[in-house]
């Protein structure tokens, strides 16, 4: 199975997508994760782009498709994968497509999970998450539920940068939603409703294994 999750930052696609990553024994890509990961590391990679993500502006394509290119040529993306924050550019969506052509795969389902912009800026400005094994809560967590572990805030998920992130997504990445309809392989989902909920959505469309 090879999903590609589309939604608005804040639209829960890193809780869903742990959540289908166990369901199904699939891949996790998360182009924020290698990003961040990249950061925490200081390399080149992560030097560049850590200027774009703090201003909740995109990493430029070249870099990110190249990245993801990589990833896909790992073996353990052959079982089936779920890309998680990619793409997030039409130009991103086209290089996906031929390279899956080229490796000959391609996607199962494009999932867009749809939460109202209002809701978001609170939930991304309140969002904490587990240092240890990365569970995604809230401030509400004073420690992490799941392991104990110390809960802190993304550097862009204050709220100014929220709102970049968000009319970025509108401008940038909201008209993937019509590309994958094109392509007969859109599943809309309502994100506005508990992380379960919105799990057994996306699991009654896409059947569960
Ligand atoms: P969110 O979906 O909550 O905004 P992500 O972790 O997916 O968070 O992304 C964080 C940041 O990483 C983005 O704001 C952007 O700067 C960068 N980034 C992640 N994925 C991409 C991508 N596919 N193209 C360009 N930049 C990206
Ligand atoms: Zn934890």
């Amino acid at each position: 199975m090879n999903i590609v999750l589309l939604g608005a930052p804040g639209a829960g696609k890193g809780t869903q997508a742990e959540k289908l990553v166990e369901a199904y024994d699939i891949a996790h890509i998360s182009t924020g994760d290698i990003l961040r990961a990249s950061v925490k590391a200081g390399t080149p990679l992560g030097m560049e782009a850590k200027g774009y993500m703090d201003a909740g502006e995109l990493v430029p394509d070249s870099v990110v498709i190249g990245l993801v290119k990589e990833r896909l040529n790992e073996e353990d993306t052959e079982k089936g994968f779920i890309l998680d924050g990619f793409p997030r550019t039409a130009t991103q969506a086209v290089a996906l497509t031929s390279e899956l052509d080229e490796l000959g795969r391609n996607i199962d389902y494009a999932v867009a999970v749809i939460v109202d912009p209002e809701i978001i800026v609170e939930r991304l400005s309140s969002r904490r998450i587990c240092k240890a094994c990365g569970y995604i809560g809230n401030k509400g967590d004073a420690s992490c539920p799941v392991c104990g572990g110390v809960m802190y805030q993304r550097d862009d998920d204050n709220p100014a940068t929220v709102r970049n992130r968000l009319d970025v997504y509108v401008k940038s990445t909201a008209p993937l939603i019509d590309y994958y309809r094109g392509a007969d392989l859109l599943v809309e989902i309502n994100g506005d409703q508990s992380p379960d909920a919105v799990f057994e959505e996306i699991q009654a469309v896409i059947g569960k294994r």
